[in-house]
């Protein structure tokens, strides 16, 4: 921990989220701009000093697909997180700039390749995120798109509620996690990437979910309700019941009708509800859907959203694209 909140002058509230509200800020030095997160601290729990080891382990994940976190400040009973500052997060960019939120190629899949990078970042270094949602996706001006509350979900515990006290969406939990699981590993961060890559292409949440057994249900219906046969021991899992109704899989195609064939590949290897078959984020990486960004060329996502044109063969003239 370093530095006094006074370093920071606070300026419009940006956000509130699951743990903290969000001010923008600046750094009264530089001139940087900042995001603040501020984190209340209940007074009768004391200081949470595993939180806020958690926290600063943060500081050391440094990579272009993970919000840089620049300082931790302890106060008496709040903590205040310093991150780099970020335009909107995928839920406002969504609302905003989408035909009825759904995206454009060139940008869904600009934006899974940098999520995913992000992911893989962080699972090597043996992070989960566990609460990945279009919200907890922060995106600049320039295009990236960059990985917001890493940790905190460990830090801090899988949230129920928000800090506001409305109830966290469950719509991109996996379902080892809704079934009780308490294994779970970095295939929980795969569901959810999964359940964003859909939305993405349709503007609408994949699986919206009401109640922890709504938010089975929904996702059996589509992806077919598991057994024994399909998931090896998930009569074993806390919260399983033998008496679901037996859904057969059906095609995503017909919800995510936009989709190519490769990128519902992709997708699929992303939505398999036994977690031990879910794709890694190193494997989703190297898919076949990514060919244009994995060529001896090695062509940059952030460049090929700018200037669409590119995937589509030799570059043309440069289209504008401001945010
Ligand atoms: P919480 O951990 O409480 O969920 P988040 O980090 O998700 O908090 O932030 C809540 C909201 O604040 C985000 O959804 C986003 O809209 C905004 N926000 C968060 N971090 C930044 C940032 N670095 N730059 C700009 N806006 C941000
Ligand atoms: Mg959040």
């Amino acid at each position: 921990m370093s530095g006094s909140s006074s370093q920071y002058q606070q300026l419009e509230k940006l956000g509130e989220g699951t743990y903290a509200t969000v001010y923008k800020g600046r750094n009264r030095a530089t001139g940087e701009l900042v995001a603040l997160k501020q984190i209340n601290l209940d007074s009768e729990e004391g200081t949470p000093s595993t939180a806020i080891r958690e926290i600063s382990l943060m500081k050391e994940l440094k990579h272009v697909n993970v919000m840089s976190l620049y300082d931790v400040i302890h106060t008496e009973n709040r903590l205040n997180l310093v991150f780099e500052y970020m335009d909107t997060d995928l839920k406002k960019y969504m609302d905003s700039r989408g035909d009825h939120g759904a995206l454009d190629y060139a940008t869904i899949k600009s934006f899974m390749y940098q999520l995913l990078q992000g992911i893989a970042f962080c699972h090597d270094n043996r992070v989960l995120h566990r609460d990945l949602k279009p919200q907890n996706l922060l995106i600049n001006n320039k295009g990236q798109l960059k990985l917001g509350d890493f940790g905190l979900a460990r830090a801090f515990g899988i949230p129920v509620n928000t800090f506001s006290n409305e109830v966290v969406t469950l719509w991109y939990r996996a379902p080892d996690v809704l079934l009780g699981s308490r294994t779970y590993s970095t295939s929980i961060d795969m569901w959810s990437a999964g359940c964003i890559m859909a939305e993405m292409y349709t503007g609408r949440p994949l699986f919206p979910g009401t109640t922890n057994e709504d938010q089975l249900l929904k996702i059996f219906r589509l992806m077919g309700t598991p057994s024994e046969r399909t998931w090896l021991n998930i009569t074993q899992l806390p919260h399983y019941r033998t008496n679901y109704p037996v859904y057969p899989p059906q095609d995503l195609h017909a919800i995510v009708r936009q989709i190519d064939p490769l990128g519902l590949d992709l997708l699929n290897s992303m939505l398999q509800l036994q977690p031990e078959s879910r794709v890694s984020a190193r494997d989703a990486l190297k898919h076949p859907w990514f060919a244009e960004y994995n060529t001896p060329a090695r062509q940059d996502p952030v460049d090929m959203m700018l200037h669409p044109s590119n995937l589509m063969g030799p570059p043309q003239i440069p289209s504008s694209y401001g945010m």
